[in-house]
């Protein structure tokens, strides 16, 4: 949808701007440049969805670029990856109190914990699922094949 006249004024004379957009995550605070519309009118600012997503997709790979550990980033993570507590606390096989734990910061998650966390979000990110799934079949292990199993190693 491109927004032709502003919600708050009327205004039909919206002119392109950039807007810089902030993103606090513990101690730090990511910014960025995003295209916008402006009224001139009014000076309502208007963000086009795309360019808050990709933003937030930049503040997601710089978390887990850097190694960040801390509840806040790691509830970041958490929810780039599209997933509550609950489910990730199912997927890391933990109690949902132990993600809320690391969340806040009363406990220090486990490195195999935060590398499993970023490895999801930066597979949310790049729209990636085998992470996931593979998280999935661990969860679920009667879904893994026994006995003889044929396999199909031709190139797909
Ligand atoms: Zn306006």
């Amino acid at each position: 949808m491109t927004l032709t006249r502003c919600v708050q004024c009327d205004s039909d004379a919206l002119c392109d701007a950039t807007h810089e957009e902030a993103r606090a995550v513990g101690p730090r605070r990511f910014t960025a440049q995003l295209p916008a519309l402006r009224c001139p009118r009014c000076g309502e600012v208007y963000l086009p969805g795309p360019a808050v997503g990709a933003f937030d997709d930049a503040v997601t790979r710089a978390l887990v670029e850097a190694g960040a550990s801390d509840g806040d980033a790691l509830r970041w993570l958490r929810r780039a990856a599209g997933l509550r507590a609950a489910d990730l606390a199912a997927l890391l096989d933990v109690r949902p109190e132990t993600v809320s734990r690391w969340e806040t910061e009363a406990s220090p998650a486990p490195r195999a914990a935060v590398y499993a966390l970023g490895t999801l979000a930066l597979a949310s990110v790049y729209g990636q699922t085998a992470p996931l799934e593979r998280l999935r079949a661990l969860a679920s292990p009667t879904a893994a094949p026994e006995g003889a199993v044929a396999l199909d190693v031709r190139a797909a």
